[in-house]
């Protein structure tokens, strides 16, 4: 193997010669290669582990978008649940509202026709709870049990019509008798209804009497109510209830009829108090009232 001879000249410095080992210059060149390829494999590893930087960056960048999104999303859910929570107390606070206010007006009509003892009735002039104040508790179970006491008180009086559609054709009091045409006294009232039309007990009671009258009221019914009074039910076509039996408001007690001393078909109703008669009309309207409120 034979060397390299290399003569270098300038001007100034005169004539330089090198002498180069083909071997040495061999050794030289393989080492440079491998540097660079050395150099090249580094800078791809480098260049690799950026794009792989980068892309976690990016990946956590997506993240932390999404973790932001979700937590949006619940702030939202969160303000839904407060929303509907606020709705709900409302509701809850109008309902109550709307309670107090009918018991109030129930309260307020059963005491003017003596119904009720307006002083047993609870007092209405705490309820100032606003739409968006919320009840306590206690107002919560006040309202409710004024609602329960005045439903129980209200199931053991008798009002309202003992019928659908019932026309009242005779009032109570002195009038032009049917029959005799003399000055009588009605102690009820006559409502006029279609024959064999369902009669309702008008509260809560025990039935006292059934029986039959030719020359008076006719096939008739009597009934007890724990507010103690009483009610009859004249001229009636068919009766289905017997002494003894248990009743609530809306029971069917019979059918409207012509029967005894009558002289077409219709109901005639009375209310006793300490056995004596008044004119129910007060509180059949007071029940008509409440059922038309109610809806
Ligand atoms: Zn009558």
């Amino acid at each position: 193997m034979g060397d390299l001879h290399i003569i270098l000249t300038s001007e100034s410095a005169g004539t330089r010669a090198f002498t180069l080992s083909l071997k040495r210059l061999r050794l030289t060149l393989g080492g440079v290669t491998a540097l660079l390829v050395l150099a090249l494999g580094f800078g791809a590893f480098g260049l690799n582990s950026l794009s792989a930087l980068r892309e976690r960056q990016s990946r956590i960048a997506a993240l932390d978008q999404q973790v932001e999104s979700l937590a949006q999303e619940n702030r939202t859910f969160q303000q839904t649940i407060a929303d509907l929570r606020e709705e709900n107390a409302t509701r809850l606070a109008d309902a109550l509202n709307a309670l107090n206010t009918r018991s109030a007006d129930m309260e307020a009509v059963l005491a003017q026709v003596g119904v009720i003892d307006p002083e047993s009735t609870g007092d209405s002039s705490n309820n100032t709870g606003g739409p968006y104040e919320p009840l306590p508790l206690e107002g919560i179970q006040a309202t409710l049990l004024r609602a329960d006491s005045l439903l129980e008180q209200t199931a053991a009086v008798p009002l309202g019509l003992p019928f659908d559609n019932a026309v009242i054709t005779s009032r109570f009091g002195v009038r032009k008798d049917p029959f005799t045409g003399r000055r009588a006294y009605h102690k009820g009232v006559d409502l006029r209804g279609e024959m064999h039309a369902p009669v309702h007990a008008t509260a809560d009671g025990v039935v006292v009497q059934v029986g039959y009258a030719r020359r008076g009221y006719g096939h008739y019914v009597r009934i007890a109510h724990p507010d103690g009074e009483e009610t009859l039910f004249g001229h009636l076509a068919k009766v289905s209830v017997q002494v003894g039996d248990t009743l609530s408001r809306g029971d069917v007690i019979g059918q409207l009829g012509n029967s005894g001393r009558s002289t077409g078909p219709h109901l005639h109703y009375e209310i006793r108090r300490h056995g004596e008669a008044f004119d129910p009309v007060a509180q059949i309207w007071v029940g008509e009232f409440l059922n038309h409120s109610r809806s």
